[in-house]
């Protein structure tokens, strides 16, 4: 069997993270099983899908690798073949004509629902079925002769030949429908897959009150495209064991919808900033060179008089700290500039604190006389003098850090002075004295 899968979004200028996830899964099934992957683009509503909401969804799926392997379909440019299935539909009795109200403004076309329990197997939630009772007959084509969602989607993946229809639970209701209108066109019924909705902590809809929401919202924020993919593709579905940073290839090779659950998924942002965090360390050091760089000029923040070599070693000293290329501005301005901002905290905590200053003082003058400012060099002379005054170097490393930095919390100490320089290093020491003595 020649698999094919396909993501029909509605574009609307946002991608929920709900349906790229049902696109992930998609793709990692027909890769999975050496099918194809097909993008249809459902832009049926011209006053929301706008170039500008379908160029968001390619976007998206440019951004996180999502590659089809066939040119999208744009449903808009396929009503003649719903309309003509809809024609078939009335002849073979399966469709009637109905003035809906009786508005006088034209009939509707309507499909007769087989009248019998319908049943239908899902991959993923198993035996799924409803009671001729419980489903009415539905509108196909409406009264100023527009295709209505239903058909559409049907006839379209009856000409894409899709087979597998891999998408949100809240679409089960509608696969009743959709099953039939197969049925009754004489195609072959695809096999379907409904996917666990995404929740928030209290177990409703993920949506953007809660966060995030958007692709675009994560990509802004500066998470990784690999990341987001790897997140998502573990929301709902697990390989087994513990295995959770994976390659897109290692996860296509193990999906199967049998380790998907059928559950609602929790979204946890916090597992994702980790996630993000492990494929930020494994980034080779010119990308996060470049990420960093482009994250500070899109900041408004870069300067060119910072020299390659200097950021280098910036970057290198801020290591596992960077959990977004952003955090290099937000939490490393220092780096760049002297005009720093104190954090209250940190100086009411390290500064303000009964002797700081004089040991800080103390502490200056054995940085003035070293002759080789290495971060070897200030860490002996740090503990030397800590020795002598009987203090633990905490008492030390403290208060020069929220000199020098203006921060509570930072990269390794001595690392962070080798690279400022002994200058500067002098330079800030002298001004925090001259700020905060009382
Ligand atoms: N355009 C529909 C949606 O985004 C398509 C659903 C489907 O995958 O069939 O919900």
């Amino acid at each position: 069997m020649n698999i094919r899968t396909r993501f029909a979004p509605s574009p609307t200028g946002h991608v929920h993270i709900g349906n790229i996830r049902a696109a992930i899964y998609n793709w990692l099934f027909a890769r999975h099983e050496g099918g194809k992957f097909l993008l249809r683009i459902e832009d049926t509503d011209r006053e929301r899908s706008t170039p500008e909401a379908v160029k968001t969804v390619l976007d998206a799926m440019a951004w996180l690798g999502l590659n089809y392997d066939e040119p999208p379909v744009y449903q808009s440019t396929t009503t003649q073949t719903h309309l003509a299935a809809a024609e078939r539909l009335l002849k073979a009795g399966h469709a009637y004509k109905e003035d809906k109200g009786g508005t006088g403004q034209g009939e509707c076309i309507v499909f007769k629902m087989p009248g019998t329990d319908m049943a239908f197997h899902d991959e993923i939630k198993g035996e799924l079925k409803k009671a001729a009772a419980d489903m009415k007959d539905f509108v196909i084509v409406r009264s100023n002769g527009t295709p209505v969602f239903h058909l559409a989607n049907v006839v379209d993946d009856i000409h894409m030949s899709v087979t597998h229809i891999i998408r949100g639970d809240d679409h089960i209701e509608n696969t009743y429908r959709h099953v039939a209108l197969f049925q009754a066109l004489g195609a072959p019924v695809p096999k379907y897959a409904h996917l666990p909705m995404i929740v928030n902590a209290q177990g409703k809809p993920y949506s953007k009150r809660d966060g995030a929401a958007y692709v675009g919202d994560f990509k802004e924020k500066g998470f990784l495209a690999e990341a987001l993919f790897n997140y998502l593709a573990l929301l709902g579905w697990s390989p087994g064991g513990d295995r959770e940073v994976m390659s897109r290839d290692e996860m296509a090779k193990l999906f199967t919808f049998d380790r998907v659950q059928s559950s609602a998924a929790q979204f946890d942002v916090q597992k994702l900033e980790w996630m993000n965090g492990v494929y930020m360390r494994s980034l080779p050091r010119e990308e996060l060179i470049a990420g960093a760089r482009a994250a500070m000029e899109k900041q408004g923040v870069w300067n060119d008089a910072i020299a390659p070599d200097y950021f280098a070693r910036v970057i290198e000293t801020l290591g596992e700290r960077i959990h977004f290329f952003t955090d290099v501005a937000d939490q490393a301005g220092y780096f760049f500039s002297d005009e720093y901002p104190y954090d209250e905290k940190a100086v009411q905590k390290r500064l303000k604190k009964e002797g700081a200053l004089d040991s800080l003082r103390e502490l200056r003058e054995r940085f003035a006389a070293l002759s080789d400012f290495t971060a070897a060099a200030t860490e002996q002379a740090l503990r030397k003098l800590a020795e002598e005054k009987g203090t633990g170097a905490g008492a030390l490393v403290h208060p020069v850090r929220v000199a020098v930095s203006g921060r509570g919390e930072g990269p390794s100490l001595f690392h962070m002075l080798e690279v400022l320089g002994k200058d500067r290093v002098l330079k800030r020491v002298d001004a925090a004295l001259a700020r905060f003595a009382a």
